[in-house]
């Protein structure tokens, strides 16, 4: 079997068959403790996931599961592993300094979105030591390293976003991204797919509610709807901005300070 397609192999440890739903979770928290970070795990149907997925993405999850894919849309789970981002990086972002905007100061959210991503994919990298799957790490924002958003869809491989709304981490928010009752949209992923059948958990319902601080914060998000692809507009002012990793966040920041997730949350009720 090739490489890519060893998802059903048998891991030579004992403790893979050991590992259920809750098990599995305990030790992704864990894991992302140990990095400092605060964090979510849920699971979902490989097969809800999958029929949710955009064409593009579905032929990479196949590419990737190999002659496994008809066993894992039968029985298959996929764990979403989510880190929260900090609110020191969060406030980080477009605040002005003598009258400039501080980029500076940015950056250090650009940063902690690059070792958030390292942290993810060396959590889910190192998840495939003690369950048998496969891991697929925390996709890059449109930014440079893509020149159109058809191509992203094609290197993303799967949604993270997809994975997590199944997963129960939280609900899609009017600024496309997951929005949970943690830490707003502030969050990252990775998705890790097995081949077992375990425990998923309940779908988030809406958080935002009649909130609209994420489109009033950004012109391109609020006229999503008219642009022909807002997404390709988003990646621009990603370019634009220059920052040390490809990011804006002013969308995140604008839903972790006063979004309706807030009022959903155990810690602000
Ligand atoms: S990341 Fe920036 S440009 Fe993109 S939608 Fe959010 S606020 Fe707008
Ligand atoms: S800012 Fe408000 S509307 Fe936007 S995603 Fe967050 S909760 Fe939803």
């Amino acid at each position: 079997m090739r490489k890519e397609n060893r998802i059903l192999s048998k891991i030579a440890d004992k403790r893979e068959e050991e590992m259920d739903a809750r098990s599995i979770k305990g030790w992704v928290k864990k894991e992302i403790h140990k990095k400092g970070f605060n964090s979510a795990c849920g699971i979902a149907v490989f097969l809800e996931v999958y029929n949710d997925l955009m064409p593009v993405q579905r032929r990479a999850v196949e590419k990737i599961c190999g002659d496994d894919i008809d066993f894992l849309l039968k029985k298959g789970s996929v764990v979403s592993i989510a880190i929260f981002h900090t609110e020191n990086a969060i406030k980080s972002i477009n605040n002005t300094k003598d009258g400039k905007i501080d980029y500076e100061r940015w950056n250090i959210y650009a940063e902690e979105y690059n070792t958030i991503n390292n942290a993810l994919n060396e959590i889910c990298t190192k998840l495939a030591s003690v369950l048998d799957g496969v891991a697929l790490k925390a996709t890059l924002e449109l930014g440079k390293e893509v020149h159109s958003v058809e191509e992203y869809y094609s290197k993303a491989k799967i949604s993270h976003r997809v994975v997590a709304e199944h997963a129960g981490i939280g609900a899609r928010g009017k600024s496309e991204l997951i929005v949970t009752k943690q830490n707003g949209s502030a969050v990252r992923f990775a998705s890790f797919i097995t081949p077992k059948d375990l425990d998923r958990d309940e779908k988030v319902g809406d958080l935002c509610g009649d909130c609209t601080a994420c489109l009033d914060s950004c012109g391109i998000l609020k006229k999503k709807e008219e642009l022909q692809n807002y997404r390709q507009q988003c990646m621009k002012k990603i370019n634009a901005l220059n920052l040390r990793h490809d990011v804006c966040g002013i969308c995140v920041k604008a839903c972790y300070e006063s979004g309706n997730w807030r009022k959903h949350s155990k810690h602000n009720a």
